[in-house]
């Protein structure tokens, strides 16, 4: 084998579980297809649950020396009225806040702590494109293609975390259950105006609904329409989007036009899904991969951070003080029955496992 385990995707579920495997020990590569992690607008919400995990690893001062503003609080506008949705403040200071961080300050935060770990390795322009089947069936790595042509990694774990699209598990042919989502997002940026106060993060009027993300300069916007609504819309002119979106957020009337043209305008294809099972001998499916959730709460960075793996029969504490430069276990014991076990709950938390497919 080339190495323990092979993580396809670098995103947050990818990027996450590589630097958890190397911190015990487990030799772990993990191959991401784009050259950086700067990509387009990919959620900044990073939640307290998650900040409590940075915490718990010891990296919670680090992380946040990233540029990022907090929110302790957040609100919505219904009309003309103002409603509290959700107050922070009662949680334990360190991490009684909401992060709003772009996605690639958090990815390339992980990289940078992952890298220093001898167990480590991070492939970036590689794309995998297909599994290694072994003996009996069971899944042995991936062959794909970087900088340097087509490779084989033969793994005896593979995970596959390549978000909504996944290839990996499209390779292991396993069944996706399509939840439907009546929705989907417009995402924009409009400057802000440094006086500018008010940062609810919803405005809703009758038949348009707004979300404003208070970015420092700027507001990241998204605009909630109807599924397959977006082609409609943008078959008019930017103009349309104006309108609506000023009538449910006044407060962006003064910048919305330096929105000119469709290209500055983002969709985002809401999907909600899941496997029916995340699992093959040799194989494990996590994040989007597994289960595509709805941006509703803009949990998804989130979810994907906290879905652990392995189970804790082979996965390293959450607590673990150091890396060990060499494998102290195999991430591959026993085979697993290939279905998501259930979210277990805890006053203080919630965290969804998998069982081991190995
Ligand atoms: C426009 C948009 C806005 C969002 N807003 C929010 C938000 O505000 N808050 C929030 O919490 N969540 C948000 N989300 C959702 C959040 O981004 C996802 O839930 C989360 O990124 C999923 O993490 P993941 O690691 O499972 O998958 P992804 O983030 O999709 O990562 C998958 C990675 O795999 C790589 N990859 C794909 N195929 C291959 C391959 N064959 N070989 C190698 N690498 C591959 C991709 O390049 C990518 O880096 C948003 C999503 C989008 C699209």
């Amino acid at each position: 084998m080339d190495t323990q385990c092979c993580v396809v995707g670098g995103g947050p579920a990818g990027m996450m579980l590589g630097y958890l495997l190397a911190r015990a020990g487990v030799q772990t590569v993990v191959l991401e297809k784009h050259a950086d992690f700067l990509r387009d607008f990919r959620g900044d919400t990073v939640h307290p649950s998650t900040l409590r995990i940075m915490d718990e690893l010891g990296l919670l001062d680090a992380f946040l020396q990233r540029p990022h503003q907090r929110l302790q609080t957040l609100a919505g506008w219904f009309g003309s009225e103002r409603v509290e949705l959700a107050d922070f403040r009662n949680l334990p200071a360190r991490y009684n806040f909401i992060a709003m961080m772009p996605q690639w300050e958090f990815l390339d935060f992980l990289a940078g702590h992952a890298s220093r770990l001898p167990a480590f390795r991070l492939e970036m322009r590689a794309t995998a494109t297909e599994l290694v089947v072994g003996d009996g069936g069971r899944i042995s790595g991936v062959r794909g293609s970087g900088p340097d042509g087509a490779f084989e990694l033969r793994a005896e774990c593979t995970v596959g975390c390549d978000g909504r699209h996944s290839t990996v598990r499209a390779a292991a042919d396993l069944a996706v259950e399509d939840v439907g989502a009546p929705i989907d997002v417009l995402w924009f940026r409009v400057k802000r105006d440094a006086t500018r106060e008010d940062t609810s993060l919803a405005r809703v009027a009758p038949g348009h609904f707004v979300v404003t993300i208070d970015r420092g300069d700027y507001w990241q916007c998204a605009l909630v329409v109807s599924k397959g609504g977006a082609e409609a819309l943008q078959r008019g002119p930017i103009e349309v989007l104006h309108a609506q979106v000023v009538e449910a957020a006044p407060l962006l009337a003064s910048h919305i036009a330096e929105v000119r043209s469709w290209d500055d305008v983002k969709l985002l294809t809401v999907c909600v899904d899941r496997l029916r099972h995340w699992s093959k001998p040799g194989l494990l499916c996590i994040g989007d991969a597994a289960h595509a959730m709805s941006p509703v709460g803009g949990v998804g960075i989130n979810s994907r951070s906290r879905t652990r793996w392995p189970p804790p029969t082979c996965s390293p504490s959450s607590s673990a003080p150091a890396a060990s430069p060499r494998p102290t276990s195999t991430p591959c014991a026993g085979a697993g029955s290939g279905r998501p076990r259930r979210r277990r709950r805890s006053r203080s938390r919630s965290r969804t496992t998998s069982s081991c497919p190995c």
